[in-house]
């Protein structure tokens, strides 16, 4: 069977609806043999699905999502194979959840304010809990769904594209944490950084100066690509020779139209990451 690895997922420690033991079994029924789940600004979901993952025979590797701002942009950055005891990339985390918070609060008054009456507690009452108990990553899809059960707007989809998306009313940036600080603590802990799905850089001169920085690697594969778009990136991680990373941005049923797996990395760029990954964490138990 052809090996894939699908590179970029959320389980419910962030904005997805599977827990990581089910993206785990999830990914042995359709038949991938690798993955690493790029949760927002939490690696929680490892605690739980490396003994999955041993169990299963999956293979896996860190992995990690962090919204950061560059040049007046939001530029999501991937961060892959580093030491998942790392206190550095521990702190970087709980900084992006603080920002999280305090964002998530500022667009909550915004609504209210404006007659979309929303709690905190409505919010964290649509998110479904997560199995392992620890604490849930609480992002934009959660207050859509919010806004849903509210009947404020029809749809998830409905509420980004009306209310809470990025050039809508009651969207709010919160706390800028530079592209610089999160690159330099994925190295910090040992890991690759990854320009996350390039095609949502829209701005020309952003991707340009991006190129020029010390990433690692550039998302070459991804659900959402028209077809041949993965050519432009390939050819540019080439020419920077850097790793060309993919995957799906799994969600569960909340983007019910990308299924697990709909794109992957084959064995070969599977196997450096996953190389660098076990050296890091053996390293360092
Ligand atoms: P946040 O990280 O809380 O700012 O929310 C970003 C999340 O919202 C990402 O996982 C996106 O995939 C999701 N998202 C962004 N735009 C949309 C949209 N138009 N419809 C559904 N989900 C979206
Ligand atoms: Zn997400
Ligand atoms: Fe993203
Ligand atoms: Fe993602």
């Amino acid at each position: 069977m052809e090996f894939r690895a699908d590179l970029h997922c959320h389980s419910t420690c962030s904005d997805g609806t599977l827990t990581p033991k089910e993206l785990i079994l999830l990914a042995k029924k359709i038949g991938l043999q690798g993955i690493s789940i790029t949760d927002h600004d939490t690696i929680d979901a490892y605690s739980e699905a490396i003994p999955q993952a041993k169990e299963s025979g999956i293979e896996i590797i860190s992995g990690v999502e962090f919204s950061t701002i560059h040049m007046d942009n939001s530029v999501h950055i991937l961060g892959y194979a580093f030491n998942l005891n790392s206190t550095e990339i521990q702190t970087l985390c709980q900084k992006h959840q603080q920002r999280r918070i305090e964002r998530n609060r500022a667009i909550l008054e915004r609504l209210t304010a404006k007659g979309f009456s929303i709690t905190e507690e409505e919010v964290q009452s649509c998110a479904s809990i997560p199995s392992h108990g620890s604490k849930r990553i609480m992002g934009r899809p959660h207050i859509a769904q919010a806004m849903v059960k509210k009947g404020y707007v029809e749809s998830v989809q409905d509420a980004f594209k009306l209310y809470i998306g990025e050039d809508k009313p009651f969207f709010v940036r919160g706390e800028l944490i530079s592209l610089e600080e999160t690159l330099q603590v994925i190295h910090a802990a040992n890991g690759y950084a990854i320009i996350a799905h390039p095609h949502l850089i829209k701005n020309e001169s952003l991707l340009a100066n991006l190129l020029t920085m010390k990433f690692d690697g550039i998302e070459c594969y991804y659900s959402q690509f028209q077809s041949q778009q993965h050519e432009r990136w390939i050819k540019i991680a080439k020419k920077k020779n850097w790793l060309m990373t993919g995957g799906s941005d799994f969600h569960g049923d909340i983007k019910p139209t990308i299924p697990l797996g709909c794109s992957w990395v084959p064995e070969e760029t599977f196997r450096v990451l996953q190389n660098h990954f076990h050296n890091v964490m053996s390293e360092t138990t």
